[in-house]
């Protein structure tokens, strides 16, 4: 488990293909820096009751966060009444969200564990998992993709959904970067934007107002492999959100929300 301070993709950045390499990259210095990017505000207004509603709908009360990150889902579920568990791979992020918790009057259940090897950490049956944020572009194989989704399948109740999210990269690979900031990444003067992107990597550079920056690889997620994965792992149903909408109305939507239900 690394506890870096600082992030380190050698000496070839978009040569960094790699599932583990996240733990070099969520480091203290960003954990610190993430909630100026994402705006706890900003980001409740911008999504409003989308995942509260979607989850009371299917009747979901105790809820895995399989990538907590800094809490921010996961404290919002908490004031809504859900029982929550706060999975991430990474203690500096994990650490932040016991914080942040703990500032909104929440003891946070958690537990450090890797995606792909959840069943090992974790135990117990959820009603529902949520990876959101667009987390699970941090795993580079196909067998890692397979893996996770299949620990998150095994862990649901038999009427269990996933509620899994995903930044639009099929417009991105297709015709260019064109983020309005509007949902996740909400924080004012925080600039997120693509430095390198191919079919087998989207590295994307965070600047923020004091000057600092940082960077994240991730692996581009079509939407049609995505949705084709999770139907390979067993969901019998999934249907999928343009920016919280259920339609095809938003033209060239920024994020895609995949609601996968087991049965
Ligand atoms: N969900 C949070 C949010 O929306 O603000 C955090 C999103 S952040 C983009 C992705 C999180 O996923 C990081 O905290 C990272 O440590 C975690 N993560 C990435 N790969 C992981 C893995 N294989 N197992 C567990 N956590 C992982």
């Amino acid at each position: 488990m690394s506890f870096a301070k600082t992030q380190d993709f050698g000496l070839e950045p978009v040569e960094v293909r790699e599932s583990d390499h996240y733990q070099e990259e969520y480091v203290t210095t960003l954990a610190d820096k993430w909630d100026e990017l994402i705006d706890w505000k900003r980001r409740a207004k911008a999504e409003g009751d989308f995942f509260i509603r979607t989850l009371k709908e299917h009747g979901a009360k105790k809820i895995l966060d399989v990538a907590t990150g800094t809490g921010f889902h996961s404290v919002r579920l908490l004031s809504e009444g859900f029982d929550v568990t706060s999975i991430d791979g990474s203690p500096q992020m994990l650490s932040k969200a016991f914080e942040n918790a703990k500032r909104h009057g929440f003891i946070l259940n958690t537990c450090l564990a890797d995606w792909r090897f959840l069943n090992r950490d974790v135990h117990g049956e959820f009603d529902a998992i949520i990876c959101l944020g667009n987390s699970f572009t941090h795993l580079f194989k196909e067998n890692d993709r397979r893996k996770a989704l299949a620990e998150y399948y095994s862990m649901l109740a038999h009427d269990g959904i996933l509620v899994i999210d995903q930044r639009n990269y099929d417009g991105m690979l297709d015709d260019g970067f064109t983020s309005k900031h509007k949902y996740y990444y909400c924080g004012k003067g925080v600039v997120a934007e693509p430095e390198h992107v191919d079919e087998g990597l989207a590295r994307f550079v965070y600047r923020f107002e004091d000057g600092s920056k940082f960077h994240l690889n991730m692996y581009p997620l079509r939407k049609k492999y995505m949705k084709g994965l999770l139907s390979d792992v067993g969901f019998q149903r999934v249907t999928t959100y343009s920016d919280f909408k259920q339609s095809n109305l938003e033209k060239d939507p920024d994020f895609f929300v995949h609601v996968a239900e087991k049965e």
